[in-house]
């Protein structure tokens, strides 16, 4: 009899436990479900809608090849997806388990209407436990863990699919109004090509390129870390489907990394409130007001006079993307130069972000704000004019921060230090001397 997969962030046909299921059961029919009323103040942001779009477009194409269709709907899914199974005359629904606390409620709060099946991640995180059987608050323990149930098991092929008989009716694509219209904000994205076939030509790209990963990953200005986090969000690549593709090449130091996506999803397990409380609240008192406010707003445009946090927040404004050290150096400088609540900051990143995801998006913000179960320490506080410099960020600089351009190597990083700043671009929304000072004496006086 027939059977449904409920797609979320999970748009593809290799490697999908979910589909192969379905299909060894019966006809199989996929269900792409628009909710934005069970994620509440998470749902999908701007710049993911028109990633979705994509790939919802691809994924269509994809199962229309094997032999099947995509249902387009919209609505509360746990209404919404048992709607369309009785349609279908549906005998099981199937889909990937995901770490969303607002999935993980609405799969509580319907008992088990769907067959969870494991897919997201290299290896479930409820199984990784401490000794004492609780789940890692800290990253190395968790790494180790993990590493003994490495390499991951070999991805699956794509199933061969029978279309039921009789399908549900679907909404048009178009209907969904997923893409941006008046202003049109994408012309940056074009680089992007969501989807199945776009994440196995980035993967082919990074493959090549992999050698240079230890040694390169940290610099904004070069092409060597995988660009594939939208599409891993997404799941259009399988981390399973990854690590095979590397065979061993990026080393250690790229599972380490591709291991944090796990570990995040363990912590949003384990704690589903990180991306909404500080886990270890400081008692710091942040700024609050219309000069705080005026200090963010110069922050998300990428007018701080900070030339490397300006690339980074223009970078992410333009194209819906930030390299993971503007990550860093945008995100410390929020929380510590201007000492702004993070949670505002990881909201920003939320609506802008092509690969905003609630797990990675939260403990990363809270590494970086100190407030973390694992975290950087506040008073560890990073100085972006020195990181710009540190990490060569000047072709990052000139190609984001075009009034910057002419500058020298040398003046590039701290253009109102060297006294050659052009007109048109910003002062220092506040120095960094006194801004280590005025976050170091917070620190002092906090209340936890
Ligand atoms: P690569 O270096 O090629 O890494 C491969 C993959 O490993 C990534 O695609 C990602 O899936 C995973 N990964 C790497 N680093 C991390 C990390 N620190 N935490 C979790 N997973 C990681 N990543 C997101 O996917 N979504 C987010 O919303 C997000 N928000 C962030 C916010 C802040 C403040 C910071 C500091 C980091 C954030 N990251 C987020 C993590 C990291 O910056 C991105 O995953 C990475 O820059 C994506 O580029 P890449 O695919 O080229 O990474």
């Amino acid at each position: 009899s027939p059977q449904l997969v409920w797609f979320r962030q999970d748009l593809r046909t290799v490697d999908q436990p979910a589909l192969r299921a379905a299909a060894e059961r019966g006809p199989t029919v996929g269900l792409y479900v628009l909710d934005d009323e069970t994620p509440g103040k998470w749902k999908i942001g701007g710049a993911q809608r028109w990633w979705l779009h994509h790939s919802l477009e691809a994924l269509a194409q994809d199962l229309e090849k094997l032999g099947s269709s995509l249902i387009l709907r919209r609505g509360r899914s746990s209404l919404v997806v048992p709607a369309v199974a009785k349609e279908l005359g549906a005998s099981g629904i199937h889909a990937t388990r995901h770490y969303e606390p607002w999935w993980r409620e609405a799969e509580c709060e319907h008992g088990d209407f769907a067959m969870l099946h494991d897919g997201d991640v290299l290896h479930e995180p409820d199984s990784i436990r401490s000794g004492a059987g609780a789940p890692f608050k800290i990253y190395g323990p968790f790494y180790r863990a993990l590493e003994t149930h490495m390499p991951p098991p070999e991805p699956l092929p794509a199933p061969k699919l029978d279309r039921p008989a009789k399908l549900p009716k679907s909404d048009k694509l178009a209907d969904l109004d997923l893409l941006p219209t008046k202003p049109d904000w994408s012309g940056g994205f074009s680089d992007w090509e969501p989807g199945s076939r776009g994440a196995a030509k980035q993967l082919r790209h990074f493959v090549d390129h992999a050698g240079d990963y230890a040694g390169h990953r940290d610099l904004p200005a070069e092409d060597a870390t995988s660009r594939l986090s939208p599409h891993l969000h997404h799941g259009e690549l399988s981390p399973r489907q990854l690590l095979h593709a590397l065979g061993g090449k990026g080393g250690e130091k790229f599972r380490r990394e591709l291991a944090w996506r796990d570990f995040s999803r363990s912590v949003a397990l384990s704690d589903p409130d990180v991306g909404e409380k500080s886990q270890r609240p400081l008692g710091l008192t942040t700024r609050h007001g219309k000069a705080a406010d005026a200090d963010f707003t110069a922050w998300t445009r990428g007018r701080t006079g900070y030339p490397l946090v300006d690339a980074g927040m223009r970078q992410l404004w333009e194209s819906g993307w930030m390299h993971n050290r503007a990550r860093l150096v945008t995100a410390s400088f929020l929380c510590k130069h201007l000492l702004i609540d993070w949670w505002r900051g990881a909201d920003w990143f939320w609506d802008c972000l092509v690969d905003a995801d609630y797990a990675n998006n939260s403990q990363n913000w809270q590494w970086v704000a100190g407030t973390g179960f694992d975290s950087q320490p506040f008073y560890r506080i990073m100085a972006p004019l020195g990181q710009s410099e540190k990490f060569a960020a000047a072709d990052y600089v000139r190609r984001w921060v075009p009034e910057l351009a002419k500058l020298s190597d040398a003046d590039i990083h701290d253009p109102w230090g060297r006294g050659v700043a052009p007109a048109d671009y910003p002062e220092p929304l506040i120095g960094h001397k006194e801004a280590r000072e005025r976050a170091l004496e917070a620190f002092k006086k906090r209340t936890n």
